[in-house]
């Protein structure tokens, strides 16, 4: 089959590997509809994410037609169609039972890694380095699925694939965001990072019964559709200084909440920017949290900071003397899809939540080197590129 492999850092092929084949009894093979790229993914093309081989195949938001199943599959069947959830449980440890999937036991069995540098070892992500489980992505024309039963969701017929997909990871991501702001009513949200997983977390936010949505990106068209798909009012951080506009709009109190769905490649200003960036360069710190302080710091007292943005090993200048003193509450995450997707299938079946707006680059999967690009460097508008591998087979 044809899939698209990371070769070393920004580098890109499309390559004829083998098929996949049922691995374990719990394995589902899906024949890949639409796949589409996410911001994590940039974290391993720019080399941030160790333990990447050459001609490992990238992708984790994914919906196709399932073509095989083990043995102890019970859930599903030849021919029914399926969003599944990027990050893999197995349904039956600790961690799965109280539904906190992206901690599963049992689906990475690459230990060494991970218990090294977070102490303990968490889920397998697919498509996502040999750290996080070593398991094929879907930009490729077909993908194994383990554990099956738990993370493959049958897609009810009235959501297009355009729509379904997202339900993979952008959008229980941006749902999981404003989840975790116990949103209460005439509460006030910013939410920082306008691309996929921003403008997922502010339908969302508003879902949950937000007041207002207060995004923030420096990208003009990403703010535009903030604006007018989502109903956010917005902040382009190249124009205004962040905290004293967030200030000026909540009365001088702050944001009840703020959302970092941004994470360890932040842009910024300044004198902080130009310290993040060189010390990352030279692997002294391994993100930028330019945003995660800015977050923090323009925070109201008490309130809550969730964390989304992908995060990978240790930063500097971290604001705890704020973050202590303003009695913040932290939450944080890789998204715990199998909780969500249920409850977001049905939004999405009554029209509540339409993500479809995301797609602004549909492609064939040879083009996937191309589109990579485009959406690294947030050309051309793009917001997701999403691959069509079954349609170029
Ligand atoms: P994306 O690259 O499309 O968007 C990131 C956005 O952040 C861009 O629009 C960029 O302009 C903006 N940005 C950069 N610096 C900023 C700053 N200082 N202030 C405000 N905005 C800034 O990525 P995405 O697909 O939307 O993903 C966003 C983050 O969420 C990534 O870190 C990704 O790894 C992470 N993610 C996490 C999960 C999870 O399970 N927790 C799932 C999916 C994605
Ligand atoms: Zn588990």
């Amino acid at each position: 089959m044809r899939a698209l492999c990371w070769n070393g850092v920004n580098d890109l092929r499309v390559e004829t590997v083998p098929d996949p084949g049922i691995l374990a009894p719990h394995d589902a093979i899906v024949r890949v509809q639409m796949s589409s790229v996410c911001g994590s993914d940039l974290h391993l093309i720019d080399g941030f994410v160790p333990t990447m081989k050459k001609g490992d195949i990238l992708g984790h938001e994914f919906v196709g037609e399932v073509v095989d199943v083990g043995p102890d599959v019970s859930k599903l069947k030849k021919g029914d169609r399926v969003v599944v959830c990027s990050i893999v449980g197995c349904g039956h440890c600790f961690y799965c039972e109280h539904e906190l999937w992206s901690l599963c036991d049992n689906s990475n069995p690459s230990h060494a890694v991970l218990d090294k540098a977070f102490g303990d070892t968490t889920a397998a992500i697919f498509g996502y380095s040999h750290a996080f489980g070593g398991i094929a992505g879907s930009h490729a024309e077909y993908v194994r699925v383990p554990f099956a039963d738990h993370g493959a969701f049958k897609v009810p017929e009235a959501i297009p694939d355009d729509r379904a997909v997202f339900a993979a990871d952008a959008l229980p991501t941006g749902y999981m965001a404003a989840d975790m702001c116990g949103i209460r009513p005439g509460d006030v949200i910013a939410i920082w990072g306008a691309g996929g997983v921003g403008q997922m977390a502010i339908l969302s936010a508003y879902l949950l019964g937000a007041e207002r949505v207060i995004a923030i990106d420096r990208l003009p068209e990403r703010l535009r559709v903030a604006r007018e798909r989502g109903r956010a009012e917005v902040l382009n951080y190249e124009e205004v200084d962040v905290r004293e506009a967030l200030r000026d709009m909540t009365g001088g109190r702050g944001p009840d909440a703020c959302i970092d769905a941004v994470g360890m490649e932040a842009h910024g200003r300044g004198v902080e920017y130009a310290y993040d960036r060189a010390k990352q360069a030279m692997r002294l710190e391994t993100d930028r949290p330019f945003v995660l302080r800015e977050a923090i710091m323009a925070c109201r007292k008490g309130g809550t900071v969730s964390i989304v943005g992908v995060y990978g090993g240790l930063i500097d200048k971290f604001p705890i003397g704020a973050a202590m003193n303003k009695g913040l509450v932290f939450r944080m995450g890789q998204q715990h899809g199998q909780r969500y997707i249920p409850r977001l299938l049905e939004h999405l079946e009554r029209g509540e939540i339409d993500p479809s707006f995301l797609v602004t680059h549909p492609m064939s999967l040879e083009e996937g080197p191309r589109g990579y690009q485009l959406f690294k460097k947030k050309q051309d508008g793009c917001m997701r590129v999403v691959f069509t591998p079954a349609a170029s087979a």
